[in-house]
């Protein structure tokens, strides 16, 4: 778990309307299941914020990139229909999430029962109360060193065995908790036996698969 600076949580423990009343650019957010990584399966309320400066070439969300072209929705309305939705838990990703202060979102889900997941490159420095990070470092932009000892989970996508060598480099900046996944970049599809023989002989790590894609849900 993360928390940014116990004192400072605790602060942001105040009004709840003046949590609800910050603002933050969003893309989407829907009720789904998490279709990656290792909490794939379970039924999450995914909150996609809107900007990334990572700007990966292959990257399937890339009308996210751009702040200015998505409205501000208040953290109040976002939390309302997180609650609304029914979801245990609330997945926040990008673009990219951490571009922002996240403090009165995560404050405001946790404080409805909520837990806290979020996907990031780790480019930027950690924000709020996650329960579970996971980091997805891009060698466009690399991860910050201090986000490291909070990683809950080390997702890398693969595409050629140079990213094999740069797994194994930010793996040895995680955690011995973290758990370690290599995951095929989905129109790269030579990749999967690079990554199923790898993770054969180097067991340390496992395999995520984009399995929304196959179940045809966002
Ligand atoms: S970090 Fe994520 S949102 Fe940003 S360009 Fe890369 S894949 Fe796309």
């Amino acid at each position: 778990m993360y928390r940014t600076g116990e004192a400072a949580a605790i602060a942001q423990l105040r009004e709840r309307d003046e949590l609800n009343q910050c603002t933050l650019p969003l893309m989407e957010d829907f009720y789904t299941i998490q279709g990656e990584g290792a909490h794939t399966g379970k039924p999450a309320y995914f909150i996609r914020t809107a900007g990334c400066d990572v700007q990966c070439w292959w990257c399937d969300v890339k009308e996210s990139w751009d702040e200015e072209k998505h409205p501000r929705v208040t953290v109040g309305e976002i939390v309302e229909r997180t609650v609304k939705s029914g979801a245990p838990l609330a997945v926040i990703t990008g673009g990219e999430p951490l571009l922002h202060n996240l403090e009165p979102l995560t404050i405001r889900l946790r404080q409805e029962g909520i837990r806290v997941h979020i996907e990031t490159s780790g480019s930027s420095p950690l924000s709020g109360v996650l329960d579970w990070v996971t980091l997805s470092p891009k060698r466009f932009k690399k991860p910050l060193v201090e986000n490291f000892p909070y990683v809950d989970e080390l997702k890398v996508v693969v595409l050629t065995k140079k990213d094999l060598a740069w797994a194994e480099e930010m793996a040895a900046l995680c955690p011995d908790t973290a758990m370690l996944l290599l995951q095929p970049e989905w129109d790269t599809p030579e990749s999967i036996p690079l990554i199923v023989e790898y993770v054969k002989e180097h067991p340390k790590w496992g395999i995520s698969l984009q399995t929304h894609k196959f179940m045809n849900v966002p």
